[in-house]
């Protein structure tokens, strides 16, 4: 059986021998160990925790790190110096002092993240082969620009257009350049297929944390393949967990991460129960969290992949706070006319601006709607995270 990605990246990155749960397990309990005792001896935010644990499963009694931490003390939660920081992604909580969450990585950080990348691009994209990037460009060591980097590396193309062009500037891309492969947003993706056509597009790699299976759905039936998702986060350094060819859960970067799943009262659930993800990030230079609070639900699939990895898999991703948005998107992406849409709530009721590919009733009786032919239009994507506009 050929090595899996993950596997081989375990290795490469760690010096592994054999990739088995005894394997990681003992690695990550090194480098929690070598953590603690880093924040023992410079008096870090962690400095209270005790200086080395003699199990993994003694990380469950320790308290965990918020979001609110994050915004109130980043320089006590820093482990490098300014001079090493390569980037900081900044972003207003959902808590209540409004202070702005703030993540920084080191060159090493970006390093390693692109080498993760490379290995789940690298089920899908080979020399030669074009890659439209659809996430955002925003300055050295920003998201797309890490894509790029992983997409270059694997001898492929990449297309850097980000997320706000036109609909007619995009197809007017993907005529000239023929990429087959799409790295974005689903939603985004589901998107462009219905409005230009699949094209040359064949495979797709799409952000795991915001996947409504009727997106997923209707994008596997337009491309004729499985979509690759995958799964990140700022405190991971934006790169998480990888699909491999077996499509069955995402492999979690284990050198980098430990992730636990708890339940609301914060309690230890076992694989296979679906609850909160929380993270220790154990392989980050910049900005290492222990037992952070990530508000996504998830589960880890038990047991090994049907790749041969014995690598943790994490199940589909979702927001706690994304109900509403989640429901709304298999309602409205059911209807094969619906290219795109978002919405507002206005004292309890609910607006819809929907960019249609044909004149069809939409399925929404309890909203107002205003419908746009996007066909007619030159129109731009409904660009970034979607949400609900509160007014
Ligand atoms: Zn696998």
């Amino acid at each position: 059986m050929k090595q899996p990605r993950i596997d081989a990246l375990l290795i490469a990155q760690e010096g592994l021998r054999a990739v088995t749960r005894e394997s990681i397990g003992s690695m990550q309990l090194r480098k929690l160990n070598a953590l603690l005792a880093c924040e023992h001896a410079r008096g870090g935010f962690y400095r209270d925790l005790p200086e080395r644990l003699d199990s993994l499963s003694a990380l469950a009694g320790l308290p965990f790190t918020t979001e609110e931490d994050l915004a109130q003390n980043a320089p006590g939660l820093l482990l490098c110096s300014q001079a090493e920081i390569r980037r900081v992604l900044s972003d207003a909580t959902s808590g209540t002092t409004g202070a702005a969450k703030r993540v920084f990585y080191t060159e090493g950080d970006c390093a390693r993240t692109v080498e993760l990348f490379m290995a789940g691009l690298g089920e899908l994209i080979f020399p030669g082969s074009v890659t439209m990037i659809c996430f955002p460009f925003s300055g050295p060591h920003g998201l797309g620009e890490l894509i790029a980097e992983a997409v270059g590396r694997l001898g492929a193309k990449p297309l850097k257009l980000g997320t706000a062009l036109s609909y007619g500037e995009y197809r007017a891309v993907m005529e000239r350049e023929k990429p087959d492969t799409f790295v974005g947003m689903p939603v985004q993706l589901l998107s462009l297929l219905r409005v230009c056509g699949r094209g040359s597009l064949r495979r797709a790699l799409v952000s795991g944390d915001a996947c409504p299976p009727a997106v997923l759905a209707a994008c596997e039936e337009i491309l004729g393949t499985r979509l690759f998702p995958h799964y990140g986060s700022r405190e991971m350094a934006l790169g998480g967990a990888i699909c491999c060819p077996a499509h069955c859960g995402m492999h979690l970067r284990e050198n980098h991460v430990i992730a636990e799943i708890v339940d609301r009262e914060g309690r230890p659930l076992p694989p296979g129960e679906t609850g909160e993800l929380v993270i220790t990030t154990i392989g980050m230079e910049a900005m290492p969290l222990i037992r952070y609070r990530t508000g996504d639900r998830t589960r880890v699939i038990p047991g090994r992949c049907a790749c041969g990895s014995e690598v943790l898999r994490l199940d589909s991703v979702h927001r706690e706070d994304s109900s509403l948005l989640a429901a709304l998107d298999e309602r409205m992406f059911s209807c094969p006319a619906v290219a795109d849409y978002r919405v507002e709530r206005r004292a309890g009721k609910l607006f819809l601006e929907v960019l249609t590919c044909a004149d069809t009733p939409l399925p929404v009786p309890d909203a107002e709607l205003v419908c746009r032919p996007v066909a007619a239009t030159d129109h731009a994507l409904y660009p970034g995270k979607r949400k609900v506009v509160e007014r």
